[in-house]
C-alpha cells in the first residue's frame, strides 16, 4: 500500500483544509465529502482505505453514516477513524459499537492523528482463527493462549480465565479501544458461572497482579480499555 487512500467527511472547510494538507504531505492521496450523503456516496465509489468520519454534520450524521458503511457489504470492511468534539463519548461508544475503529478528539495534533491512521492500517483486517493461537510478546509481557499462559518478566503469573480473555482480547489489537460492551461477550464465557460482568473490576484486578507492567492496560475514559500500542511510541 504506497499510497493509501483516505477520504475524509467532514463540514468544516478549515478542518478539511488542514486534513488534506497534512495527508497529502504524509503520501496519502485525500478524497473529501462535506456531509454525511456524499460521504456515503464517496465511499462506496471511490473504495478508499480508510475513511476519517465526522461525528457532528448535517444531515446525515456521523453515526448513521458509520451505520450506512457497516450495514452495506461493498464498505464494510473500510476501516472508520471518527473525529470528536470533547463531551462526545456516548456517541464515540455508539461508534465503536458500531464496528468504527478507533476516534480522535478535536483538536488534534496532525501527528497524532497520522499515528492512529497508521495503527490502524497496520491492524488491517480481523485475525484469523490460527492467529488467534499465536503467541503475542511485548516489553516484559508475554501472552500464550495455547498453554493458557502469561510471563511477566519470563515468570509465569496466575490469573483466571475471565482475567485471561480480558488481556487476550485487548492485547491482539494493541492502540485499539474496546468498550465495556465489546468486552463481555468475549470476556465472559458462555454458559460458565457469571460471577463478576463488571469489566472494571476485572481490569483492577488484572493490574494488581500486573505489578510494574500495569500501564500495559489503558483506560480511555468515558469510552472503554486499551491495551498500549509500542508502536505508537516510535511514530510520535
Ligand atoms: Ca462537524
Amino acid at each position: 500500500m504506497s499510497h493509501p487512500r483516505v477520504l475524509a467527511i467532514e463540514d468544516e472547510p478549515d478542518i478539511l483544509t488542514v486534513l488534506e494538507y497534512n495527508l497529502s504531505r504524509e503520501g496519502f492521496a485525500v478524497v473529501t465529502a462535506s456531509n454525511g450523503e456524499d460521504g456515503v456516496r464517496a465511499a462506496s465509489r471511490e473504495k478508499p482505505d480508510i475513511v476519517l468520519l465526522d461525528l457532528l454534520l448535517p444531515g446525515l450524521d456521523g453515526i448513521e453514516v458509520c451505520r450506512k458503511l457497516k450495514q452495506d457489504a461493498a464498505t464494510r470492511n473500510i476501516p472508520i477513524i471518527m473525529l470528536t468534539a470533547k463531551g462526545e463519548e456516548s456517541d464515540v461508544v455508539l461508534g465503536l459499537g458500531m464496528g468504527a475503529d478507533d476516534y480522535v478528539t478535536k483538536p488534534f495534533s496532525p501527528k497524532e492523528l497520522m499515528a492512529r491512521i497508521r495503527a490502524v492500517l497496520r491492524r488491517g483486517t480481523p485475525r484469523t482463527e490460527s492467529d488467534q493461537n499465536e503467541r503475542l510478546d511485548f516489553e516484559g509481557v508475554s501472552i500464550d493462549p495455547v498453554r493458557h499462559e502469561i510471563r511477566l518478566d519470563g515468570k509465569p503469573v496466575a490469573f483466571t480465565a475471565t482475567e485471561f480473555r480480558l488481556i487476550h482480547t485487548l492485547a491482539s489489537a494493541p492502540g485499539r479501544v474496546f468498550t465495556r460492551d465489546h468486552l463481555v461477550p468475549r470476556v465472559i464465557g458462555h454458559g460458565a458461572v457469571v460471577i463478576d460482568r463488571n469489566i472494571d473490576v476485572h481490569v483492577r484486578a488484572i493490574r494488581k497482579k500486573l505489578g510494574a507492567h500495569r500501564e500495559v492496560i489503558e483506560t480511555v475514559r468515558g469510552v472503554g480499555y486499551r491495551f498500549h500500542d509500542p508502536t505508537h511510541d516510535l511514530d510520535k
